[in-house]
């Protein structure tokens, strides 16, 4: 079923130690629909400006996208992110954040967006995620993605629409700042106890969030459910490049592969396999500056990653009787 998805549309200015671009196409929402083009139909929602160009619109279109609720703001500018990053690439400064178009934003859903039975709230400001989540108040499986810059700033419109969702896709060490919980496992288990006030929820959807995924940058990711524990690590790569929109890319292959299986439960099973399409989208996106990796990525080279990521992660053998 189709998935629409709300988030940054975006110009970005990366610099990394091995290049940089000072105006490529990104944004989460751009991102993750990329990535989830791969599993179904893809519904972007949000607004760019004036200068937006028609041929990063195509990025989207030769995907298969669905652009015709991108809204052009007139006289207006498109969000801009500057970000750099050292050494270590799981961190990075950000140097400039232009919400442009973004401010005073009303979104206005096309009947076709408000029919998908997936909905991703990408990174933006909650008091959008709010209103486009109200839109659709009967998605079988609604996800969120957010960063520092909204718990700063906005933590208690951002736990309103956490509680508002069936999972919730964070960094790690933003977990531990939204909650204040030391530890990854606890700050989950916080979270998963939240839920909105009964009157605020469609009566088909689920009383807060029951998913819990913590992107560790190349360490990988983690699952957290009221029931199972799962990881994997991240693809192993020689070269990184740019791992801008790696969250974003990674959401877009968990939150597709889960939309791709309309008639499945989520169980335990579905969402491990979610994972490692996530893990196996997102390795692609670092290997090249912005969306320039995955514009050509196939479906066989995914399917690659993700059966070589299953046979570096499993193990066998009989326990060994161990010393007394
Ligand atoms: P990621 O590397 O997956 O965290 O996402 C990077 C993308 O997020 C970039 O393409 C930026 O355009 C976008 N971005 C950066 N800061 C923000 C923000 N404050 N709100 C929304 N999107 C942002």
């Amino acid at each position: 079923m189709a998935i629409t998805v709300v988030g940054s549309i975006a110009y970005d200015a990366v610099k990394t130690p091995f290049g940089e671009r000072e105006r490529m196409l990104g944004g989460a929402a751009v991102h993750f629909a990329l990535a989830a083009s791969f599993f179904e139909e893809v519904l972007v929602v949000g607004p760019v400006g004036e200068d937006f160009g028609e041929a990063d619109l195509d990025v989207m279109r030769r995907r298969g996208v669905e652009v015709s609720d991108i809204e052009r703001i007139a006289d207006g500018k498109t969000f801009f992110w500057r970000g750099e990053y050292g050494w270590d690439l799981n961190s990075r400064e950000t140097l400039d954040t232009q919400l442009g178009v973004f401010e005073g934003f009303q979104p206005k859903l096309s009947q076709r967006s408000r029919a998908s039975d997936v909905l991703f709230l990408a990174n933006i400001v909650p008091d959008l995620q709010i209103e486009v989540r109200e839109q659709l108040p009967d998605a079988r499986f609604v996800a969120l993605d957010s960063m520092n810059l909204w718990i700063d700033i906005a933590r208690d419109r951002l736990v309103q629409a956490i509680e508002r969702v069936d999972c919730l896709i964070l960094n790690d060490a933003e977990l531990r700042q939204l909650t204040g919980k030391p530890n990854l496992v606890s700050a989950a288990r916080e979270i998963l106890s939240w839920s909105a006030p009964a009157a605020s929820r469609s009566s088909s959807a689920r009383p807060g969030p029951s998913v819990i995924v913590a992107k560790q940058g190349e360490y990988g990711a983690a699952l957290i459910t009221p029931e199972s524990f799962f990881a994997l690590p991240a693809y192993p790569l020689e070269n990184v490049i740019d791992p801008t929109g790696a969250g974003d890319t990674f959401a877009g292959g968990f939150v597709g592969y889960i939309a791709a299986h309309p008639d499945e439960e989520l169980s335990d099973g579905l969402l491990r396999r979610a994972m490692a399409h996530g893990t196996a989208l997102a390795s692609f996106n670092v290997e090249e500056f912005g969306t320039e990796r995955v514009e050509r990525l196939t479906g066989e080279e995914i399917h690659a990653r993700v059966e070589e990521l299953r046979e570096f992660t499993h193990f066998s053998g009989a326990p060994l009787k161990l010393r007394a």
